[in-house]
């Protein structure tokens, strides 16, 4: 049967490697609202001609709302198999409503929680360093430079820190995070449908994990 995987994981628990090892590998389409809405913004449908009203008077978008756009979305073609969820659902009045849609397309719900400790997502995040030459990204903490702040190949280039990346800012992305999502994986949870993968191993690994639910 059919599956809707719904891949949860907090900021920098390295679900959107995942995502596309599933995609490039197992043709796995990966459905992402973020994605569909800033289609949507574009978009000529009386769907996006909804959202679009909705956005510009600066509203936000009902549950009933982002339902119908991800029912639509994957009635296509390329979603007749398996096919993976990204931010959605994000509340549990979400994911019953994604009950329905599972039962109207046959498929079965499987949510995999990639799971990192705290301590190793705030060094994934804040450890982070990027050249504003050529963009390498390196981590202080997994993946140092050669010299302390500097690229290796741009020895002149002082490495970015992103704003979003500071201490203050992960500790409040992972706190509005766990608040969020909570009250999903008990959702999943108490029906048997959560299956917890370590997320803090080899990418290769952790693939191998997932590719054995999906
Ligand atoms: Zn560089």
């Amino acid at each position: 049967m059919s599956k809707i995987i719904v891949l949860i994981g907090a900021p920098g628990a390295g679900k959107g490697t995942q995502a596309r090892l599933l995609q490039e590998r197992r043709g796995i389409p990966q459905i992402s609202t973020g994605n569909m809405f800033r289609e949507m913004k574009n978009a000529d449908t009386p769907l996006a001609h909804e959202v679009q009203s909705i956005m510009a008077s600066g509203k936000l978008i009902s549950d009933d709302l982002t339902y119908k756009i991800v029912r639509e979305r994957t009635s296509k073609p390329d979603t007749a198999g398996t096919y993976l969820l990204d931010g959605y659902p994000r509340t549990a009045v979400q994911a019953d409503q994604l009950e329905g849609l599972a039962t109207e397309q046959g498929k079965t719900i499987r949510a995999i929680e990639v799971d990192v400790s705290r301590d190793e997502l705030l060094k994934r995040l804040t450890g982070r360093r990027s050249c504003p030459v050529c963009g390498e990204i390196y981590n202080i903490y997994s993946k140092p430079p050669k010299v302390d702040g500097f690229c290796d190949l741009h020895s002149d280039a002082v490495l970015d820190q992103r704003a979003d990346d500071s201490e203050e800012k992960v500790t409040v992305r992972l706190a509005t995070y766990d608040e969020l999502t909570r009250p999903l994986l008990d959702y999943y949870e108490r029906s048997g449908r959560l299956k917890k993968i370590d997320g803090t191993g080899e990418i290769e690994d952790i693939y191998r994990e997932i590719e054995g639910i999906v």
